[in-house]
């Protein structure tokens, strides 16, 4: 059993702002800010790791275009586009999806990377690893 399968799929009420025949999308239940979305495929994946590709692709297709349509309709600053994979990741829902943030300057959320320094060497050798 999995809750965004049955909200995806119209079995829950949910607040539905976009909806086509591979994905939707629907308010977060946790408004982090004022119109947080989440993009979601009507097809369960667990995570990125087992999605398929060109539904991936459909679905960042989807987050540009909400994200245009967010800007117009609120006054929005800014906005985040946040996908965690894996607990250690965040992830709580184990069903794929495309968290989108509206940022306004006035809101308390914090998004905030440490910087972690890396010599030439490692950097040359991540490189061989990942090309
Ligand atoms: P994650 O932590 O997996 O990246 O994000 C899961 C998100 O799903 C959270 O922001 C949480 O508020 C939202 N969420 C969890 N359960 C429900 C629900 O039943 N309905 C809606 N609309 N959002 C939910
Ligand atoms: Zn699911």
């Amino acid at each position: 059993m999995c809750i965004f399968c049955d909200l995806a799929n119209g079995r829950i009420k949910t607040y539905k702002i976009y909806d086509d025949d591979e994905c939707c999308a629907f308010l977060d239940i946790s408004q982090a800010t004022y119109g947080h979305c989440l993009v979601v495929p009507k097809e369960h994946f667990d995570d990125i790791f087992s999605l398929d590709e060109e539904v991936g692709a459909h679905l960042f297709k989807v987050a540009v275009t909400l994200a245009k349509k967010l800007k117009e309709k609120l006054q929005l600053e800014g906005i985040n586009i946040l996908n965690n994979n894996g607990e250690v990741a965040g992830q709580t829902v184990k069903h794929y999806h495309i968290h989108l943030i509206p940022r306004y300057k006035a809101d308390d959320v914090l998004i905030e990377f440490k910087s972690n320094k890396l010599s030439d060497k490692d950097f040359e050798d991540l490189v061989e690893k990942l090309k």
